[in-house]
C-alpha cells in the first residue's frame, strides 16, 4: 500500500454526509486551479462570468435533472434548510391565515414551531401517536389551507412518504432535505420544495428552493430584503454572495448524477441497497426494524436489536470494519444506517455480511 492509498471507509453517515470520490477530486482542484484560470474558486468575485456559469449550469442542471417546467424559480440560498423553516411562512403565510402541517418528526416539529410566529397553523396529520415510527394514513386538510407541508423524508425518524398529498386542492410545500433527487416525483407539482444540500446534494452552506412565483406577494408584513424570495428570484439567486464553493459543489454533483444517468437510475441503485439492507433486517430475528412497513425510508434505515444489550457490540464490529455513521440518532436509539446517493451497493453488502455473520453468532 502506498501511502496515499486509503483503507475503504464505508460512510454511512447522516448528514452532513458521503459525496461521490470524483467529486472530491474535481472540488480540490478547483481550490487550487479552477478550469485553468491559475485561480482558485475561492478567490473569484461572484459576479465574474467564471462564477456566472456555474451558477447557470447548477440552475439549469436542477431544471433538467427533476424535469421541471418554466414556472419554477431555482435559487441557491444560505442558511440551511432551517431557514426554510420560517422563510417560507414569512413569505407565504398572512397573518390570518392558516397553514396545514404534516406532524411526522423532529424536522417537522421545526418547521411547525417557526410557521406558528407569522400565522396558524393546522396539523393536518400526526405521527405522533407511534413516536414517528408510522406516517399518518390520512389528512384533514381544510381546503382554505395557505399551504400543506410535508417532510418527503424524516431523516432522525426514517419515514419517508411514498405518496404525496396532491389530492387537496392546496399548494403543497415539501422539505426534500433528505431525499432530494433520490427518487422521481412530479416535482412540477409542489409549489416550493426546498433542500440543504448536505445530504444528498453536495456541500453543507448551500439552500436548494425550487418554487412556483405564483404563491408570492399574498401577505400583507414587510419582509426584509435578504429573507423576500422574490428578490432572489430578481436578482438570479445573486442578490448578495451566494455561498460560491457549496454551489459549486452541488453543480459538481449534480454533473455526477446526469453522468449516473439521473434520478432515474439512481432511483434504481437506491431501491436496490434499500432492499438489501431491510430483506437483511428483516430476515434476521436478532434485528427489530421499528418503522411501518409502508413507510419506511429508503434513505435513512432505522432499526434495533431485538436483545439491546447486543447493540454496543456490533457497533464496536462496525467500527472495526471501517463503517462509521452506523448509531442512531440520540433521540431514536439502535442504529441509523444512511443510503443516499453517493454510497455505493458494494458498502451495504459489506454491511449486511457484518450483519448475517453476527446473526449467525448470537442467534
Ligand atoms: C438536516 C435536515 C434539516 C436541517 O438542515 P440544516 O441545513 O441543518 O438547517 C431539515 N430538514 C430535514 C428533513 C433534514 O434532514
Amino acid at each position: 500500500m502506498t501511502t496515499t492509498e486509503q483503507a475503504v471507509i464505508h460512510n454511512f453517515n447522516a448528514g452532513p454526509s458521503i459525496l461521490p470520490k470524483e467529486v472530491f477530486q474535481q472540488a480540490s482542484e478547483a481550490i487550487l486551479n479552477f478550469n485553468n484560470t491559475g485561480l482558485s474558486i475561492l478567490e473569484i468575485g461572484h459576479r465574474t462570468s467564471l462564477f456566472q456559469a456555474v451558477m447557470d449550469e447548477a440552475q439549469a442542471l436542477v431544471k433538467e435533472l427533476m424535469g421541471l417546467d418554466n414556472s419554477k424559480a431555482v435559487l441557491f440560498l444560505h442558511g440551511g434548510a432551517s431557514t426554510q423553516f420560517m422563510q417560507i411562512p414569512m413569505n407565504l403565510l398572512d397573518e390570518k391565515g392558516t397553514a396545514a402541517y404534516t406532524e411526522t418528526g423532529t424536522w417537522a416539529n421545526k418547521a411547525i414551531k417557526e410557521a406558528k410566529l407569522f400565522g396558524s397553523v393546522q396539523i393536518a396529520g400526526s405521527g405522533k401517536e407511534s413516536n414517528y415510527t408510522a406516517l399518518p394514513k390520512s389528512l384533514q386538510v381544510d381546503p382554505t389551507s395557505t399551504y400543506l407541508h410535508i417532510t418527503t423524508n424524516e431523516t432522525i425518524a426514517g419515514t419517508q412518504w411514498k405518496n404525496m398529498p396532491f389530492e387537496y386542492g392546496v399548494p403543497v410545500i415539501a422539505d426534500m432535505s433528505s431525499d432530494i433527487l433520490s427518487r422521481n416525483l412530479d416535482f412540477n407539482k409542489f409549489s416550493l420544495i426546498y433542500a440543504g444540500a448536505q445530504k444528498n446534494m453536495g456541500a453543507a452552506g448551500v439552500n436548494l428552493v425550487v418554487l412556483d412565483e405564483s404563491v408570492l406577494g399574498k401577505v400583507n408584513r414587510t419582509i426584509p430584503t435578504m429573507l423576500d424570495y422574490r428578490n432572489h428570484i430578481k436578482e438570479g439567486s445573486m442578490l448578495n454572495t451566494p455561498p460560491v464553493f457549496a454551489v459549486y459543489v452541488v453543480l459538481l454533483t449534480l454533473r455526477w448524477l446526469k453522468n449516473m444517468g439521473g434520478v432515474a437510475a439512481i432511483e434504481k441503485l437506491n431501491r436496490e441497497k434499500a432492499d438489501l439492507l431491510y430483506h437483511t433486517i428483516d430476515s434476521n430475528p436478532i434485528f427489530k426494524g421499528t418503522i411501518a412497513r409502508e413507510d419506511r425510508s429508503d434513505m435513512n434505515v432505522v432499526f434495533v436489536m431485538d436483545n439491546p444489550t447486543l447493540e454496543a457490540e456490533f457497533q464496536q464490529i462496525c467500527k472495526e470494519n471501517n463503517m462509521i455513521g452506523v448509531k442512531g440518532h440520540r433521540s431514536v436509539g439502535g442504529f441509523r444506517i444512511s443510503l443516499y446517493n453517493a454510497l455505493q451497493l458494494s458498502s451495504v453488502k459489506a454491511l449486511t455480511d457484518l450483519m448475517n455473520d453476527f446473526a449467525k453468532r448470537k442467534g
